[in-house]
C-alpha cells in the first residue's frame, strides 16, 4: 500500500528558476476589469513604479519599460547602443551568455566570447587582458551575465568593473540581470554598471511578459551617436514618454503593470530591498548546506564551487545520469515539486544530460517552501536508491535557524 501512495496532491509548488514563485496579492491586483488607458489612475500608478524600479536597481539613471521577456531586454539594449559590425566582448560560456552572444551574432555584431567553462565564474584578469590586447578600441561593449541561470554562478561585477577600469578601456559595461534583480545584490551606479537589464519575472515576481533597460548617461550618450534606432526598441520616448503610450510605444502592458506595482510595494516598501536579498542569500545558503550533506553519501554535488561566486536567486546540481531526470519525474509526479532542468550541460541527444537539476529560490519563497522542496527531493533521494548522505534537512534548518 505505502509504495504505490501517490502524496502529490496539495498545491503544486514549482522551483525552476523563473517564471519564480508570485504573491496572491499580486495576482489579485492583476484580476480586474481593464483600465482607461488614456488617462486617470493607470496613467499615475504607472509613473509611480519608477521610483521603486530605481530603487531596486540602485540607479539614479534612466529606465525603459518594454512588453517582452528576457530575450526582448537583450535585443532592446543591443539595439540602443550598438551598430552592426561594432565588436562586443562576451566573457562567460555558460547558457546565459550564449544566448546574449548569439542575440548579437544575429544583429551583425562581432563577437569575442571569453571561456571560462561551466563551472567556473569570470576571470576578471581575463576580461582585462581581451581590452588591453584591443588598443583601437574595436570592442563596444562587454556583455556580463551577472547570474547566469544555467551554471548558478555569479559575477563579481565590481572586480570586472575594475578591471575594465585598469584597462583604460571606454567599452560600456552592459550587464543581463534577468535572473536575480531582486535577489543578488545589485548596485548599479556604485558599480559602475552604464546598461543593465531585467525581466518581471523573476526576482521581481510577475508573470512574464514585461522587461527594463537601465541606462546612465553615457549610454544614452552611445544611444545619441547613433544613427538611428528602431522605434519600437528606442528606449528614449520610453523613458521620456510626453504622451502615456511612449512608455510603451502602444497599449500599455495594463495588468502586469498592476501586478507590478504590489510587487515593488512588498519589496521596496514592506519588507524592505535589503531584507529580501538576505532572505534570498539564507535561503540560497540552506540550500547549499543541504547539497553538501546529501553529497557526503552519493554523487550530488553544487556547480559552483566557490561559495563567493554562487547566485542566491538559482542553484545548479550535478548528480549524475539518469539520477537527474529520475529525481525530477519522481518530485513531480510523486510530491508536487517541480525541479528545474540541466540547461547547456550536455547536449540533449547525450546521456549524460540526464545528470543535472536546478533548484529555483527566486522570488516569493520563505523557510517553509524552501524546506518543503527539499525535503521532497531527500524523499525523492530515498525512494529511487539514489546514493546520498544523510542530515540534509537538518543542515537546512540551522541555516534558516540562523545557526
Ligand atoms: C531567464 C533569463 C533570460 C531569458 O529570459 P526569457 O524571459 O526566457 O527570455 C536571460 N538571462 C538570464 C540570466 C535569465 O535568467
Amino acid at each position: 500500500m505505502s509504495n504505490s501512495t501517490n502524496l502529490s496532491h496539495g498545491r503544486h509548488t514549482l522551483a525552476i528558476p523563473g517564471p519564480s514563485v508570485m504573491p496572491e496579492r499580486v495576482l489579485q491586483a492583476m484580476h480586474r476589469p481593464a483600465p482607461n488607458i488614456y488617462t486617470g489612475e493607470l496613467v499615475d500608478m504607472t509613473y509611480s513604479l519608477i521610483p521603486d524600479l530605481r530603487a531596486v536597481a540602485r540607479t539614479n539613471g534612466q529606465v525603459a519599460m518594454y512588453i517582452g521577456n528576457g530575450h526582448a531586454a537583450w535585443e532592446a539594449s543591443l539595439a540602443n547602443v550598438l551598430s552592426e559590425g561594432d565588436k562586443v566582448l562576451v566573457p562567460g560560456a555558460a547558457q546565459f551568455s550564449l544566448g546574449w552572444a548569439e542575440t548579437a551574432r544575429k544583429r551583425g555584431l562581432v563577437v569575442e566570447q571569453l571561456d571560462f567553462g561551466r563551472r567556473a565564474p569570470i576571470d576578471p584578469q581575463a576580461v582585462e587582458d581581451a581590452l588591453r590586447a584591443d588598443a583601437d578600441h574595436k570592442i563596444k561593449a562587454v556583455l556580463v551575465v551577472q547570474t547566469d541561470t544555467a551554471s548558478s554562478g555569479r559575477s563579481d561585477l565590481p572586480a570586472i568593473r575594475a578591471a575594465m577600469d585598469a584597462a583604460g578601456h571606454p567599452a560600456l559595461m552592459m550587464v543581463d540581470s534577468i535572473a536575480c534583480l531582486g535577489c543578488d545584490d545589485m548596485q548599479m551606479d556604485a558599480w559602475g554598471i552604464d546598461v543593465m537589464v531585467t525581466g518581471c519575472q523573476k526576482g521581481l515576481m510577475v508573470p512574464p511578459g514585461m522587461c527594463f533597460i537601465f541606462f546612465n548617461d553615457k549610454a544614452q550618450a552611445a544611444r545619441q551617436n547613433k544613427e538611428r534606432v528602431s522605434g519600437y526598441w528606442d528606449w528614449h520616448p520610453r523613458a521620456n514618454p510626453e504622451m502615456y503610450y511612449h512608455m510603451s510605444c502602444g497599449t500599455a502592458p495594463t495588468h502586469h503593470l498592476y501586478g507590478l506595482r504590489v510587487a515593488l510595494d512588498m519589496i521596496v516598501h514592506e519588507e524592505g530591498l535589503s531584507n529580501v536579498l538576505s532572505r534570498h542569500e539564507t535561503l540560497a545558503r540552506a540550500v547549499w548546506a543541504a547539497c553538501d550533506a546529501w553529497g557526503e553519501g552519493g554523487s550530488l554535488e553544487l556547480n559552483m564551487n566557490d561559495p563567493a561566486a554562487r547566485s542566491h536567486a538559482v542553484t545548479s546540481v550535478r548528480i549524475g545520469a539518469p539520477y537527474g531526470t529520475d529525481l525530477r519525474n519522481w518530485l513531480t509526479e510523486q510530491a508536487g515539486v517541480t525541479l528545474g532542468i540541466g540547461l547547456g550541460m550536455a547536449t540533449a541527444d547525450d546521456p549524460a544530460s540526464d545528470g543535472f537539476f536546478r533548484i529555483g529560490h527566486m522570488g516569493h519563497v520563505n523557510t517553509h517552501m524552501l524546506l518543503g522542496t527539499l525535503g521532497s527531493i531527500d524523499a525523492g533521494l530515498k525512494a529511487l536508491g539514489i546514493p546520498h548522505g544523510e542530515g540534509a534537512l537538518a543542515a537546512a534548518a540551522s541555516v534558516c535557524a540562523g545557526q
